[in-house]
Parts: structure tokens; C-alpha cells; sequence
């Protein structure tokens, strides 16, 4: 099976799956991009404009997101961008229990793309991928390894549109990521 069906076979199975809509509302939120994406960008969940629409980060941190992705010399659709829960939480927030679930889904998706880099984007995406709880504040703006995938971490654009002292952080991480990708021969 060529990556493109494996991931639509994934998108199928978040569809159809129960457990992901359990509190949670509107059109399931698989992800998009390249199949063959060397990078990946990792959220929290989707927004009332990702739920009606179906695509990931669609709304206004969506554009953030998607202006700071070609800031760094990168085509949107040559990127793969997810979250690690599925659907809008009608509390707003994840609970522990969408997050460990939804890294069962994301973890395959993660398996089939192979990207040399996952920019987690905030508190859900770092448990969400590597199952620990850091402190975004000390950690932004740093690549980790872990089991062979290189992580970069920073906030979620959310937090960036709600305070301007986060959002300089955000834009300053993403100077770090392209000089980061520059070296790693993502970009020029
Ligand atoms: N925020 C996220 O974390 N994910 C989305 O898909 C949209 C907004």
C-alpha cells in the first residue's frame, strides 16, 4: 500500500471511530499535507472552523500557523499538519483520555509519513507525541530527540494570538526552525 492510501485508510478509521467522538462534536479533523512531508507541524484539536470545514488549521491560528510554515520556505502542501485529537472537545480543552487516545491514531499517521522533523506546537502536541508533560515556557524554541525522531518544540498559535509576548516567542522559534532546516537541507 503506497503512503497516500495508508493515510487515507487512517483518515477512515478516525471516521468511523467511536471512541474519538466521545464528547466531542462536528466533521473529523484527520490532517493534510504530503504524504512525503519531511516536516510535520502537530496541534492540539480542532476549532469550530476546522470542525465544519474538516481541514486542520483553518481558523484564524490556522493562518499564523500557515504564514509562519511559508515564512520558512516551505509549500503548505508539501507539509503534513494534524492534531493529536480528532474533533472539537465541546469543553474546549482535551481531556487526558482524547490525548492518550488520539496518539493511537496519530502515532500510525506519524509511522506511514517518516518526516525527518515534528514541530510540536504546544502543551497537547508534546503529550500527545511523546507522552510527558513539559514545561513549554523554559523548552520552546529546542530540538529534542527521542527514539531516532528529532522534535522541535514550541507554542501553540492559539497562545501566540492571544498574548503579543507569546507571539514574538512563536515568530523567534520559527527563526530557530529555519536556520534548524537550512542545516538539515529542508529548506534554503
Ligand atoms: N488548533 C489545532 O490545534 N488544531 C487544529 O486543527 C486547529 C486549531
Amino acid at each position: 500500500m503506497n503512503k497516500r492510501s495508508a493515510l487515507d485508510k487512517i483518515a477512515h478509521e478516525i471516521e468511523t471511530c467511536t471512541f474519538c467522538k466521545l464528547g466531542k462534536s462536528g466533521k473529523a479533523v484527520p490532517g493534510e499535507g504530503s504524504p512525503n512531508a519531511k516536516i510535520m507541524f502537530i496541534g492540539e484539536a480542532p476549532g469550530k472552523n476546522e470542525a465544519k470545514t474538516g481541514r486542520p488549521f483553518v481558523g484564524r491560528s490556522g493562518q499564523l500557523l500557515r504564514r509562519a510554515i511559508v515564512q520558512l520556505g516551505l509549500k503548505e502542501e508539501d507539509v503534513y499538519i494534524t492534531s493529536p485529537v480528532k474533533y472539537l472537545p465541546d469543553r474546549g480543552t482535551p481531556t487526558e483520555g482524547d490525548i492518550a487516545h488520539g496518539r493511537e491514531h496519530l502515532m500510525k499517521q506519524i509511522a506511514i509519513i517518516q518526516p525527518i522533523i515534528i514541530v510540536l506546537l504546544g502543551r497537547v502536541a508534546i503529550q500527545g507525541v511523546l507522552n510527558e508533560k513539559k514545561a513549554i515556557t523554559k523548552e520552546h524554541g529546542q530540538v529534542v530527540e527521542s527514539k531516532g525522531i528529532r522534535y522541535f518544540l514550541s507554542y501553540h498559535p492559539a497562545a501566540a494570538i492571544r498574548f503579543s509576548f507569546i507571539k514574538s516567542k512563536f515568530l523567534d522559534d520559527f527563526t530557530i526552525l529555519k536556520t534548524f532546516l537550512q542545516k538539515l537541507r529542508i529548506v534554503k
